[in-house]
């Protein structure tokens, strides 16, 4: 080959330079990938944040970035943002609401007149808590503060509420980050609707004079009057009293004094009015408190909870909070504090059940699928939504095996690109793939080590392409889980695909799962066999399968 042809070839260019006639740019690695256009970005950002950072990115700068991608699809089409974002949160697509609010507030504050009424509008279907609430207040204030519109959308947040979803917020989130309900109500000053509503605006900002042995007449401020009468049982004697209360007026876990959480009682009062989320976070404390014991009702009742997949999803649990729920339970210690338990068996197996369940349903396509995990050192770097334990390494892996459950024919490949012997290398050395002995039937904390295990190495995001055509592997459908820092190769993943489809005469399709928000992709957007779709989105699989059943032109 002339060396003219060998650095300005449209079939085969290094990753170091781009493309001859595409618009790729460089990566933090200075090799060359597409860019995600801003709407893939903001799914990006929506679904898996910023929190922690990346292994290239400070969390301020991959904030920063993120946030001016939002702010230029606003002054596209400020309408669409909005509705992705109340899309995405509603449906508990993301394991964490903390963007969806931060990309409402950016819409409420810095959008057109149309942009700004709609997100407000729309406060209440992202804002869903009272946290919630605190945490748009907090970026209200820092985007520009408090006009007519920003009262109005809070005033309304509070007068529209159902009187015992409204009591339930009150008693459950007091304040978080500096705000409180007192601080909010003051500052939007609504107009109560009724008596009711107005008594519980008032215990929001003033408390009540005093509290009775009777209960309030009015069942929902019952609730408030239970609250308050719960607060001063601290004692053994008080157990049943405290119990007593939290059955007649469904107090939630938030309003039981710390000290009486050692009783096994009142978790048993507490359980079967508690939201899976709150049920997930405590399952070490009912553990160590020995209310989830052998053969017991209440380790019965958590499995079965567990178990429906519909009630999971109802209550946005995330799969991604099962994941790390299932670490932390199996490994029988919280991350930070002194409580220890033993783990209960059963309760392991039915947290690692639920994380399947918590995606959307997938129906099995049959394709040929090649799972390729990214385990270059970068993806060990940063975590996911700022979840702890979960890497975009980490998270790859367990992804995966979402589709893997579903797909009979799949393989597992891990790649970097280092010197370490690798198994499916001629030569034994450099070939960078390595096979994965995971599947769906491993429970995911082991998984989650076999991959934390792996050498780590540069990357070449061409390797699963050439391994397959090297080895005549027949693949439909790659999908590869990449944080798209690719640099090391002499062929880009593109390139390796379309050799891949002439060599083996399959019109092989690429999804790329990105795990990092960055603005990188090693699928072409010109290609209509390949794809981006978003790490840890739960319909991410569904996706995936549906793409892989679409046909389309081979080019
Ligand atoms: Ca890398």
């Amino acid at each position: 080959m002339s060396y003219l042809s060998k650095w300005f070839n449209k079939n085969k260019t290094p990753q170091s330079a781009p493309i001859p006639g595409t618009s790729q740019v460089a990566n933090s690695e200075g090799g060359f990938v597409f860019a995600v256009d801003d709407w893939t970005r903001l799914d990006r950002f929506l679904i898996l944040g910023s929190e922690g950072g990346s292994f290239y990115a400070t969390e301020q700068k991959l904030t920063r970035e993120n946030a001016e991608g939002v702010l230029r699809c606003l002054a596209v089409d400020g309408r669409r943002v909005v509705d992705r974002i109340v899309e995405i949160s509603e449906a508990g697509r993301a394991p964490k609401n903390e963007p969806a609010l931060f990309a409402l507030a950016l819409a409420a504050k810095l959008g057109d007149v149309d942009t700004r009424r709609a997100a407000f509008a729309a406060l209440p279907r992202v804002a869903r808590i009272g946290t919630h609430l605190f945490h748009f207040a907090e970026h209200v204030k820092a985007l520009g503060g408090w006009g007519r519109g920003t009262m109005r959308a809070f005033a309304r947040w509070y007068t529209e509420m159902e009187a015992s979803r409204l009591a339930l917020q009150a008693v459950k989130y007091q304040s978080r980050d500096g705000w409180s309900h007192r601080d909010l109500l003051r500052k939007a000053h609504p107009v109560a609707k009724d008596d009711r509503q107005q008594a519980i605006f008032h215990w929001m900002t003033k408390g009540w004079n005093s509290v009775g042995e009777v209960p309030h007449p009015d069942q929902v401020l019952a609730m408030i009057w239970a609250f308050e009468r719960a607060k001063s049982l601290r004692e053994e004697k008080d157990v049943d009293l405290l119990c007593g209360l939290i059955r007649d007026h469904r107090l939630p876990h938030e309003c039981v004094p710390t000290e009486m959480k050692r009783h096994p009682e009142v978790w048993e009062a507490l359980l079967p009015e508690m939201g899976l989320t709150a049920m997930l976070r405590n399952l070490g404390k009912m553990t160590e408190v020995g209310l989830l014991g052998t053969l017991s009702d209440a380790e019965r009742l958590v499995v079965s909870r567990l178990e429906e997949a519909g009630a999971l999803r109802a209550a946005r649990v995330h799969p991604l909070q099962l994941l790390v729920a299932l670490r932390t339970y199996a490994q029988g210690h919280g991350e930070k504090g002194k409580l220890t338990w033993t783990p209960r068996q059963r309760i392991v197996d039915a947290l690692d059940g639920a994380f399947y369940q918590a995606f959307e349903a997938v129906t099995p396509t049959n394709a040929r699928t090649l799972l390729a995990l990214d385990v270059s050192g970068s993806m060990a770097g940063g975590l996911i939504a700022g979840l702890p334990g979960i890497t975009p390494r980490v998270g790859s892996a367990a992804m995966a095996l979402v589709t893997a459950a579903v797909e009979r024919h799949h393989a597992f490949v891990a790649f970097t690109n280092g010197p370490y012997r690798s198994m499916y290398s001629a030569r034994g050395f450099g070939s960078g793939i390595s096979a994965l002995a995971i599947s769906p039937r491993s429970r995911l904390d082991d998984v989650v080590k076999a991959v934390s295990d792996l050498p780590f190495g540069g990357t070449d995001c061409a390797l699963p392409m050439l391994w397959a055509a090297e080895n005549k592997v027949p693949v439909d459908i790659f999908c590869v889980y990449t944080d798209s820092e690719t640099w090391a190769g002499d062929i880009h993943p593109v390139q390796a695909l379309r050799q891949y489809r002439a060599k083996m005469g399959i019109g092989a399709k690429l999804v790329v799962i990105g795990m990092v928000s960055n603005g990188f992709s090693i699928a072409d957007p010109q290609d209509g066999g390949m794809l981006d779709v978003v790490g840890f989105d739960t319909s991410t699989p569904s996706i995936i399968a549906d793409f892989a059943t679409r046909s389309w032109p081979v080019g």
